[in-house]
């Protein structure tokens, strides 16, 4: 489970994050739907401990991010934007490495590598260098690593960028798996389509604040719109409002 409270962060003059409130659950899939530079990513990255809020707190399985991030990074698989891999070394090394990172080795590290190459379909690539791999071979190996510690908590910043339609529909599939295990699967999208076919609850943050959350049809309701997308108009227009 996640939640953040009153979450704020600046850069120099910019107002990343201002006052972000949100709470993921386990068992759902949560998704931070918002245009380019609403403040997904800094919302994220606090949330895997590589950036430090300048109020606020976010708390994973209630550990604080910044009093407790190796707690956190325990507790946490997290696909970064962009995730690089090392180019010299095979999907199954990329993803053992992590693993060893987190504790595991031997059998049952062996093990999980396996059990995460069939669950993503990478055995045809698995005994490749990854340099030269497309982005959706890139992608399913940065998740199979994400995972390999078995974490509670998903944190998937744009997973679906630069997928096709194959790869993207193993994604959704894969994430709504990692529901149906129980996991708390929080992902970052701009695009409403691919949050309303995947979400159960949404958290539409425009210029670092929240400005609307809940279910679908909550958002819905709230926004007194019958259709998903004219309340996500709505919502980031109320923002534009308050420049
Ligand atoms: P999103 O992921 O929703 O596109 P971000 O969280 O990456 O948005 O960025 C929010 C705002 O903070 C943007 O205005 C962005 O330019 C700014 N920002 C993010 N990271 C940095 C950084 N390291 N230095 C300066 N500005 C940043
Ligand atoms: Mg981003």
């Amino acid at each position: 489970m996640i939640e953040v409270r009153a979450l704020s962060k600046s850069f120099g003059a910019v107002r990343a994050l201002d006052g972000v409130s949100f709470t993921a659950s386990d068992g759902r899939i949560t998704g931070l739907l918002g245009p380019n530079g609403a403040g997904k990513s800094t919302t994220l990255r606090i949330l895997y401990t590589v950036l430090e809020p300048a109020a606020g707190s976010a708390r994973v399985d209630g550990f604080d991010a910044a009093e407790t991030p190796l707690e956190v990074r325990r507790r946490i698989g997290v696909l970064p934007h962009g995730a690089g891999l090392y180019p010299n070394l095979t999907a199954r090394e990329n993803i053992a490495y992590f693993g060893r990172m987190h504790g595991l080795s031997g059998q049952e590290l062996d093990s999980r590598v396996d059990a995460l190459a069939d669950l993503l379909d990478l055995r045809e690539f698995a005994d490749r260098r990854a340099r030269g791999f497309s982005q959706g071979q890139r992608t399913k190996t940065a998740l199979a690593r994400a995972l390999v510690h078995e974490p509670q908590n998903v944190l998937l910043d744009e997973p679906s960028n630069g997928l096709d339609v194959m790869a993207t529909r193993s994604l959704r599939e894969l994430i709504r798996r990692l529901r149906e295990a129980g996991k708390c699967v929080l992902f970052s999208s701009h695009v409403m389509q691919e949050v309303a076919a995947l979400c159960d609850d949404i958290v539409i943050i425009a210029h670092g604040r929240v400005v609307a959350s809940g279910t679908p049809d909550a958002i819905r309701a709230q926004a007194g719109e019958a259709n998903l997308e004219e309340a996500f108009v709505k919502a980031i227009g109320s923002a534009e409002g308050l420049e």
